[in-house]
């Protein structure tokens, strides 16, 4: 199978608007990424250069992925997301040419975001072979990133990694990962609006969703998102039972925020 057939690329949907807080790291994104894009004399005029590949970090769960498909969503532009651990695990050779292909598709499908997910999977390995095959791999996308003509080009890359201190160091130098943002777990604020953002549209009582943010400390966007599914579920049943549209209750989602655990606390 080759890397063209191995991905699709869509057009997400999501903007800046559907992901919950993260003002400063929003504000960085456009500052460094999104404007330079859309305004290039501004930013010339500053001798502010545009250029250069993003790298998230932070714990699980707490919007990398989403924020990526979010920048996308606000440039108009393709996303193709590339899972290096399913990339890593193909033959020597097959994996080089497998990621070189993906980045053509990606040019292929101008403007495009190329997202790489858990870059951190190259490199960590202590089996000798698998340290020549990652060794391999890093090269190649090195090439790829070298080879990237900043924006004019149309393709982005944005990578992702819970570990970055286990990235390998060639991966930072400019022009290939220079911009690193910390995306934290959502402050108390934070997950109000990431609860509000998940409930919108859907049948509610009257919430108190501040007092859920006040005891969900520690949690990621993705725990909070399954909060909400899990108190979907309950009204659901209720529903069925009565054969008439229950609201979600506070009841409801006190009791799915119980039976979760955080997930960012050992990060
Ligand atoms: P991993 O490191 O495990 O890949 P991640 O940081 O990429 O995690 P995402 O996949 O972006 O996490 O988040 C998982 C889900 O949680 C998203 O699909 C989204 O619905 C929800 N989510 C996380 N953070 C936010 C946020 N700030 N606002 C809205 N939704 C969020």
């Amino acid at each position: 199978k080759d890397g063209k057939d191995l991905i699709e690329t869509e057009k997400p949907k999501e903007t800046f608007h559907d992901v919950g807080g993260l003002d400063a790291v929003k504000k960085k994104i456009r500052m460094n990424f999104i404007l330079p894009l859309q305004q290039p004399e501004l930013f010339a005029a500053y001798g502010k250069e545009a250029g250069g590949s993003l790298l998230l970090y932070g714990p699980p769960g707490c919007g990398k992925t989403f924020l990526a498909r979010a920048i996308a969503g606000e440039i108009d532009a393709n996303f193709l997301h590339i899972e290096l651990q399913a990339i890593l695990s193909m033959y020597v050779g097959q994996s080089e040419s497998n990621l070189h292909d993906l980045f053509e598709r990606a040019r292929d499908n101008k403007p495009c975001v190329i997202f790489i997910d858990e870059l951190d999977a190259m490199g960590g390995s202590r089996n000798n072979m698998r340290q020549h095959h990652d060794r391999m791999l890093v090269n190649q996308l090195l090439l790829e990133l070298d080879g990237l003509q900043s924006f004019n080009d149309g393709v982005f890359v944005i990578g992702a990694t819970n570990t970055p201190w286990y990235l390998d160091p060639a991966l930072r130098r400019p022009g290939r990962f220079n911009h690193l943002i910390f995306v934290p777990p959502p402050e108390e604020a934070e997950r109000e609006t990431i609860l509000n953002l998940k409930l919108a549209g859907k049948p509610i009582d009257r919430l108190e969703l501040s007092r859920i943010a006040k005891d969900t400390r520690h949690f990621s966007g993705a725990d909070l998102e399954q909060i909400v599914k899990d108190a979907v579920e309950g009204a659901l049943e209720r529903t069925l039972e009565l054969a008439e549209i229950q609201p979600i209750t506070q009841e409801d989602m006190r009791k799915s925020a119980n039976g979760r655990k955080a997930t960012t606390l050992e990060w």
